[in-house]
């Protein structure tokens, strides 16, 4: 279950076509870093396609474009006064535009890997997706959806499609004449003030531009979504994911263009996810709030800590992202790793149905993380569940937290080659001990550790241990 925007309710999800779920996520645009607010927005995604997997066995095909053609709209929404972000970038860096973009979109890859963020099956450029788009500008066109102005750019008619306002609430009688609804839209040849740019005239100086039967310039935004996710998932789709920014122009319009095309609903359900802000506010370039993923990872905090962060909030919620939750992350994330590697040594033993079920519950609740990480907490310090058991829900879980719990498991061996002979094993036993709260075997295993020399202290994350004179 899902909370469907357009609808306003929480939905079903099932997949039109058995057990293969279609997914459009709209993904970066590549003029400059990705800050953690949008893979915030990419993690949303990830999580459905893994719960889609894990928990109802689907096959997820996911669709997510690349923006590498610049589009007028700020980040916050507010226009910048006729500036191509893209063309800006290329400027202010004296590269080309299209080095530019292929360098954020490798970067943006990166990121994505170190956060565990499953790469889509196809990555669509907008910028060869052009034929595409021209396909479904003359599509439009012919069904009368859309019109050359007389500025010689291509505008979709508002009011030629009825249900316009559907998912954002915004009806054409309400958005005000002169009031520039759409961040992109400069421009002077339209009909109608809520009609938008499919295709942009260009002047003779811009780069990035192609030639159409309507001449040469760039397309609008919205147009790009409705044609990769049409071509690459077909009439009808299942899921579609943005942030909340997106619904309105971006996904209104989208939906407009690509419903106008062939004459009925292609996505069937919608879904955004909230923003992440940092001192209160919106994160933005434009803000100057801006976190990276390197920043995370220069604090010296692992990039999984951000994404165990985002786990512990819903994502129809704000999060306001400081250090300190960033460190409390990347504090539970090594203990659960170190408990993970701790009961790897254990015999294993079948998962506790009590907790799985209460785990598929939460995720199917709307993603409800927070409730899920709860059951985790519960089952980490429950003294009924055998440690094999313990692991084996761990790891289960692990596949839709995607945290790399079990990294640990196995790599206390670099760490026993430097432990005097016999001295690991004597740690084994003693964290099964305290596992089993066996205080008076636990407390001798101490006592021979120290006479090998190997001082151990118990602390919030399990027994360390330093051996003396190294
Ligand atoms: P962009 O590269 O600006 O097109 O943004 C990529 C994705 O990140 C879009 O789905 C945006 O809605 C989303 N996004 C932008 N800012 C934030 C934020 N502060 N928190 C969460 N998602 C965001
Ligand atoms: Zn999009």
């Amino acid at each position: 279950m899902l909370t469907d925007t357009k609808t306003r309710k929480l939905e079903e999800i099932r997949p039109e076509s058995g057990r293969r779920l279609r997914m459009y996520a709209c993904g970066p645009t590549v003029y400059r870093f990705q800050h953690v607010g949008n893979y915030r927005t990419f993690l949303l995604g990830d999580l459905i396609v893994r719960v889609g997997e894990v928990l109802h066995s689907w096959q997820v095909q996911l669709v997510q474009n690349i923006t590498d053609v610049g589009h007028l709209a700020d980040d916050t929404g507010i226009e910048l006064a006729g500036e191509d972000k893209m063309l800006l970038a290329a400027r202010e860096e004296g590269r080309d535009p299209f080095d530019i973009a292929r360098f954020y979109e490798a970067q943006f890859h990166e990121d994505c890997a170190a956060l565990n963020i499953r790469p889509a099956d196809v990555y669509p450029r907008a910028s060869e997706s052009i034929d595409l788009m021209v396909d479904l500008i003359e599509k439009l066109i012919a069904k009368g959806h859309a019109y050359v102005g007389s500025d010689e750019s291509v505008y979709f008619d508002a009011r030629s499609f009825p249900s316009y306002g559907a998912l954002s609430g915004n009806r054409l009688e309400d958005l005000r004449a002169g009031h520039r609804h759409d961040a992109d839209d400069l421009s002077v040849g339209k009909r109608f003030h809520a009609d938008w740019a499919l295709w942009k005239h260009a002047g003779e100086q811009r780069q990035m531009v192609w030639d159409t039967p309507w001449g040469r310039g760039f397309p609008g935004w919205h147009l790009e979504c409705s044609a990769m996710s049409l071509h690459h998932l077909g009439e009808t789709f299942d899921v579609h994911t943005g942030g909340i920014d997106l619904r309105f122009p971006h996904h209104e319009d989208e939906r407009a263009q690509s419903n106008a095309a062939v004459g009925h609903e292609v996505v069937q359900r919608w879904v955004h996810g909230e923003h992440l802000l940092a001192e209160g506010r919106k994160m933005a370039k434009s803000t100057g709030n801006v976190v990276l993923v390197r920043d995370v990872v220069d604090r010296g905090f692992d990039p999984l800590a951000l994404r165990l962060f985002f786990l512990t909030g819903r994502y129809r919620q704000q999060m306001n992202l400081t250090w300190d939750a960033l460190a409390a992350a990347d504090r539970r994330l090594k203990r659960w790793r170190s408990r993970v590697a701790e009961w790897a040594e254990t015999t294993s033993t079948a998962m506790c149905a009590d907790y799985v079920q209460r785990l598929r519950d939460a995720f199917d609740d709307d993603l409800d993380t927070p409730t899920a990480l709860v059951a985790l907490g519960e089952l980490e310090k429950d003294p009924e569940i055998p440690p094999g058991s313990k692991f084996e829900t761990f790891a289960w879980v692990d596949r839709i937290l995607g945290l790399d719990l079990a990294r640990d498991v196995g790599r206390p061996r670099d760490v026993i080659a430097e432990l005097p002979t016999g001295a690991a094993e004597l740690l084994q036993q003693r964290a099964g001990a305290r596992d089993a709260k066996d205080w008076t075997g636990s407390d001798s295993l101490r006592d021979e550790l120290a006479a090998l020399g190997v001082d151990v202290t118990d602390g919030p994350d399990g027994q360390t241990w330093s051996v003396r004179g190294r």
